[in-house]
């Protein structure tokens, strides 16, 4: 019997969380994404305010193992963690993978967050059982039964993107990332891919799933090309080349309100190939079939 892969949206907004009147439906906190494969421990993307919520589920569920992937450590997708209950769990077993090129590099990154200055917990105090896992573009590895790879991305101080696989399903989670062609060039202005589009093209290739940064519009990013996101644009001409079956638009601008995501979703529900939705928190996609 094979099993659909189950993916949460616990946190879908960029830069930093906006709670309040505006953000009630799309949902205000940041970046943080539960991806389930039957009873398997589940995997964890990004640790953002959404993280919390999670958290007290997860110590809710039989399981005491989970996989954690950052991205990258910028603040909205790390304010959660020392929030994120599992950690606080006698017997819980965490293993954090980070864009590293030690286990010592790994821990030291997430350990400046956790050191006593910006948060009173400290790292190396922590009761559950956390190991560290680092990772470098182009490398893969297996846990229960995801194959994960990852691929570096166009941000500033870098940002990984990874791919998941589970019995023949594909998800992949991409952000934070600028395009990889200047504008006019390549797969956005209908030409050939650029040669820094080849390598992610690649690495979507027949995604069931991939969930991008698209937190700009295109006037944006022309103001803020080198502050490292996309716009659904970008995001749907790389991913129709790469033959993905459903675009995700996710990091949600912090201005933007439900009214504005409600119009944004508007705009693309019509498409497909690939189908296109906004993220919104408390969603849950459940991608590939189950078969008997
Ligand atoms: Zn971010
Ligand atoms: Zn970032």
């Amino acid at each position: 019997m094979s099993h659909p892969l189950q993916v949460t949206f616990w946190g879908v907004r960029g830069s930093i969380p906006m709670p309040g009147a505006d953000t009630q439906r799309w949902g205000g906190n940041s970046s943080c994404v539960e991806v389930r494969h039957g009873t398997a421990p589940p995997i964890v993307l990004d640790c953002g305010t959404g993280a919390r919520s999670l958290g007290f589920k997860l110590v809710g569920e039989p399981g005491r193992q989970l996989e954690l992937l950052f991205s990258h450590f910028h603040m909205d997708h790390v304010f959660g963690f020392p929030f994120f209950v599992p950690i606080y769990t006698p017997g819980y077993d965490v293993t954090i993978t980070v864009p590293a090129f030690s286990e010592d590099e790994a821990r030291e990154k997430l350990g400046r967050y956790l050191n006593g200055v910006y948060h009173p917990t400290r790292l190396r105090e922590l009761p559950c059982s956390v190991s560290f896992r680092p990772i470098r573009s182009g490398r893969s590895f297996s846990t229960g039964p995801f194959e994960v790879r990852a691929l570096s991305l166009n941000h500033p101080g870098g940002a990984m993107g990874y791919r998941i696989e589970a019995e023949g399903t594909s998800l992949a989670y991409i952000t934070d990332t600028a395009p990889f062609a200047r504008p006019g060039e390549g797969v956005a202005a209908g030409e050939e891919p650029a040669q820094g589009e080849l390598r992610v093209i690649e690495f979507l290739r027949g995604c069931d799933v991939v969930i991008y940064d698209t937190m700009y519009d295109y006037g944006e990013y022309l103001e803020k090309m080198t502050w490292g996101h996309s716009y659904p644009e970008y995001a749907l001409a790389l991913t129709k080349v790469a033959e993905v079956s459903h675009l995700v638009l996710f990091h949600h601008l912090p201005d933007a309100s439900d009214e504005d995501l409600d119009v944004l979703s508007e705009k693309w529900s019509a498409h497909a190939e690939p189908r296109v939705t906004v993220a919104r928190e408390g969603q849950t996609l459940s991608v590939g079939q189950t078969s008997k």
